[in-house]
Order: structure tokens, then sequence, then C-alpha cells
């Protein structure tokens, strides 16, 4: 795992259905849309509504 990985969650319910506004970009050579700016804007798919974006350490796997 990258090391200090985060995870983006709602600020309000803590889920993980969160997604931000942004741009995707059409890519001729690669023949795919290809992310191009995310903005500030974020949406709970929880809350259905807009939220604010909390980030919080992903907790690693118990030691066996
Ligand atoms: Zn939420």
């Amino acid at each position: 795992m990258v090391e200090n990985a985060v995870r983006m969650v709602c600020g309000k319910c803590r889920s993980e259905q969160v997604t931000r506004d942004a741009w995707a970009e059409w890519n001729p050579a690669g023949q795919q849309w290809v992310l191009g700016a995310v903005f500030d804007y974020a949406y709970c798919h929880r809350c259905q509504g807009p939220a604010p974006v909390a980030t919080v350490p992903v907790e690693l796997p118990a030691a066996p």
C-alpha cells in the first residue's frame, strides 16, 4: 500500500460515496477520456447533495 494513503469521505456521513466535479478530456492517441481537471464541488451520493470532503488515513490491515 502507498505510504500515508488516505481515504476521501463525506464530511457529514463519512461515506466513501463522494465524487468531485471534473473535466474529462478526449485523448485521440489513447482513444479514451482522461481526467483533465478536478474542481472543488463535491457531491455525496448517500446524502444526495453537496458535501464537504474529509481526508482520513487508510487503516492498515490487521496484523495476523
Ligand atoms: Zn454523505
